[in-house]
């Protein structure tokens, strides 16, 4: 499946595209769903014989892997991302409009559950201040040490685009990012053909016009293909535990099997490895805090937002 608009969906037949719909539920274990399938799902189609020549949806095949998101609009609901990716690449810029505090470990909560590499392309490099180059320096070496690749681009003047290119090239990438860091701009300089409508910034709140309103898959040359996705204006968790989140940092996870808890959130508790290692800055400061901030947020949830089932 390609692209969905609402309740119809695009999928791939391989000689043509069919607009196909779903009939019936699909639940995604016990997460109720905004979109039942997913931009990169394998499917089953049942043409419906009739001069439009659309499809109904029967099956969806087993997802090698997914990025699920709470979904923006509506709050007890998740919301699919894309399916069965190689990778994600993760833009965001330092100016106009500053990446939000803890976005990039969010973002990474929900690609960690799946292992999904993901790559940090820092865009907007040609109006970088020596006060945002540092930044970005702190920031890579963040990320490196924990496995991510990282990369430093200019949509603008072009920098870097075709080492961005080849970490693409003959894989599936789902590509995100705030509003307005520019992931339009990126995705056409890399190929023109693609010709996504870039926003204008009516202003450097960081809101960038609402442009990309569906996910999307193209396909390019080399067996390469991009998952447009719209831009993300804030990342929450409602639907998480605080042991979900414990696991899915992942240098967490490594220190926690030294802690003297086998449930320990690494916050007060003692002998707690993971306290020690940010002692020892083995691990990231920046990351605990932003680890600790996403704990205080989940659980400042009311218990019946969450549990709406009883
Ligand atoms: P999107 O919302 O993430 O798709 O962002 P757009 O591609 O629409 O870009 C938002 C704004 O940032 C536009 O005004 C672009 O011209 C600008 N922009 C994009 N890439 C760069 C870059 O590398 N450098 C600079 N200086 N501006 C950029
Ligand atoms: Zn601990």
């Amino acid at each position: 499946m390609v692209k969905s608009t609402g309740s119809w969906y695009t999928v791939n037949m391989g000689d043509e595209m069919m607009s196909c719909r779903i009939i019936g539920k699909f639940r995604l274990g016990k997460h109720k769903l905004t979109n039942p399938v997913a931009v990169g799902d394998k499917v089953m189609v049942e043409e419906e014989g009739n001069e439009d020549h659309t499809g109904i949806i029967r099956k969806i095949l087993n997802r090698e892997n997914y990025v699920l998101r709470q979904s923006p609009r509506r709050k007890h609901y998740m919301h699919l991302m894309a399916s069965n990716i190689d990778q994600a690449l993760l833009i965001i810029t330092l100016r106009e409009p500053d990446v939000k505090p803890g976005f990039v470990d969010r973002y990474l909560l929900m690609t960690e559950p799946h292992d999904i590499p993901v790559i940090i392309a820092f865009n907007k490099i040609d109006i970088y201040t020596s006060e945002d180059d540092r930044r970005t320096k702190g920031y890579e070496e963040i990320y490196r040490t924990i496995g991510y690749e990282t990369i430093k681009i200019s949509a603008r003047t072009d920098e870097n685009l075709d080492q961005l290119k080849s970490l693409l090239t003959g894989k599936r990438t789902l590509v995100s990012g705030q509003s307005g860091v520019g992931k339009s701009s990126v995705l056409n300089a890399l190929d023109p053909e693609l010709n996504i409508p870039e926003g204008i910034l009516s202003d450097y709140s960081g809101k960038g016009q609402h442009t990309t309103t569906f996910a999307e898959m193209y396909s390019l040359p080399d067996h390469t293909e991009i998952i447009d996705t719209p831009g993300i204006k804030t990342l929450s968790f409602n639907n998480l535990e605080v042991q979900d989140v414990a696991h899915n940092f992942r240098e967490f996870f490594e220190y926690s099997s030294a802690c003297r808890f086998n449930n320990c959130t690494h916050r007060n508790e003692p002998g707690c490895a993971v306290k020690e290692a940010v002692s020892e800055n083995a691990i990231s400061v920046v990351r605990y805090e932003n680890y600790l901030a996403i704990l205080t947020e989940i659980e400042n949830q009311n218990y019946w937002e969450r549990h709406t089932d009883f």
